[in-house]
């Protein structure tokens, strides 16, 4: 059985797991980058929309690190349709606009840049607990038969959505309670009609349980979207909404699920303890690039912190303090559209539109 003892621990190979590991990696920590599941990316349940408007350069500089071949398209323009089937409003997107990339390929290729880096990555490893001594994390516990417990000065836990909301018990103290999740399918169809490659549509009302959902497009023919289940797809699809005819003959050729809590993207009131640092949606950020630089701010206040050997939780607090400008409360929360009526529905949406435009990238995941 290995004695495992590194500088860092990152919990999560995803966008913010990764980020993390190659900055501490560069900047010459000893860093172990754990994956629970066989493949990194697998399951994708994000649409990858790289909202282009945000951190134009940092975006840049990320999307250029990559395999071309990971970068899919790029939507020019938004459209949305109200409850009563209007096309309310098209809104150009800032600067390029926005990218559109395949999650599970982006997020191999930041794995591979961390690894690239010096990091050491274990997949199919998933972490179970933490290790503890005198309060402080110094480690985890893994489903590894080989390395059931790794040890280290810092752990970041950049493990998703699920810990931040659910309060998963290894991170219990930061979490606290859990929160209500919302959740569904999330499909690529094809046979679409009248889209466009780079158009992204949003369709808002009460006809889906989240009170609105897109159509992603890959081309002129398909594209992902998301439902609360399979029954709600085929409900839309053969109703008669103005997205209904747009999907009347389209075929689900991959699905996966989605879920996330009723408060998105506000970001945890705590995001670190003695030993610990949550990045990413762990952290309660959302995003994929927010979760990138979140993993980033998380590798320089470890590095700092773990140089001066002094991981304590006031030592890390600065991570909170870089992390307010990631804070994002999404669409889903800002407005929760589940509980409006279609009157209402149309009422905000052209009431906002008429008002600044609909910043899109602002209120969606
Ligand atoms: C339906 C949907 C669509 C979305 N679309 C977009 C979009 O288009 N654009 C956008 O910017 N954002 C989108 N988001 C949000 C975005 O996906 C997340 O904000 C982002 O993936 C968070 O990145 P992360 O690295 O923090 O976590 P994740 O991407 O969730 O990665 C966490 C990683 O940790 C691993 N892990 C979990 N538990 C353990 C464990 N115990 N041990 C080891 N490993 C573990 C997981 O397998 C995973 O690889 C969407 C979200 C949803 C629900």
């Amino acid at each position: 059985m290995e004695a495992i003892q590194y500088d860092l621990i990152v919990v999560g190979a995803g966008p913010a797991g990764s980020a993390a590991a190659k900055v501490a990696a560069e900047q010459g920590l000893k860093v172990i980058l754990l994956e629970e599941h066989t493949e990194i990316g697998i399951p994708a349940h994000c649409y990858g929309v790289i909202y282009g408007a945000m951190f134009p350069a940092f975006t840049e500089e990320i999307l250029g690190s990559v395999d071309k071949k990971v970068i899919i398209s790029r939507y020019s323009t938004y459209r949305i349709y109200t409850p009563s089937g209007k096309m309310a409003g098209e809104v150009a997107m800032a600067g390029k606009g926005d990218y559109l990339v395949r999650r599970d390929a982006f997020d191999r290729e930041l794995a591979k840049q961390a690894v690239n880096a010096g990091a050491d990555l274990r997949i199919n490893t998933r972490v179970t607990g933490l290790v503890k001594k005198d309060g402080r994390v110094i480690g985890v516990t893994t489903s590894s038969t080989a390395a059931p417990n790794i040890y280290g000065k810092l752990v970041i836990g950049a493990d998703g959505i699920h810990a931040a909301a659910k309060g998963t018990p290894r991170w219990a103290e930061l979490t606290g309670a859990g929160q209500p999740f919302v959740g569904g399918v999330l499909l690529e169809l094809t046979r679409l009609r009248d889209i466009e490659p780079d158009v992204r549509e949003y369709h808002v009302g009460t006809f889906v349980n989240t009170g609105w959902t897109c159509i992603n497009p890959y081309d002129a023919t398909s594209g992902t979207t998301h439902f609360a289940s399979m029954a709600e797809f085929e409900k839309v699809k053969t109703g008669n909404y103005a997205i209904s005819r747009k999907m009347r003959d389209a075929i689900p050729v991959r699905m996966t699920g989605w879920s996330h809590p009723a408060r998105l993207g506000e970001g945890l009131p705590k995001m670190v303890a003695d030993g610990l640092i949550l990045a990413g949606s762990a952290a309660g950020l959302v995003g994929t690039m927010h979760c990138v630089v979140s993993g980033h701010y998380a590798a320089q206040v470890a590095l700092e912190a773990i140089k001066v050997n002094e991981v304590t939780e006031k030592k890390l607090e600065r991570y909170e303090d870089l992390c307010k400008e990631l804070i994002r409360p999404c669409f889903v929360d800002a407005l929760p559209f589940s509980n409006l009526s279609d009157e209402a529905i149309e009422h905000f949406v052209l009431a906002n539109i008429e008002k600044k435009g609909l910043n899109f990238g602002d209120w969606s995941f």
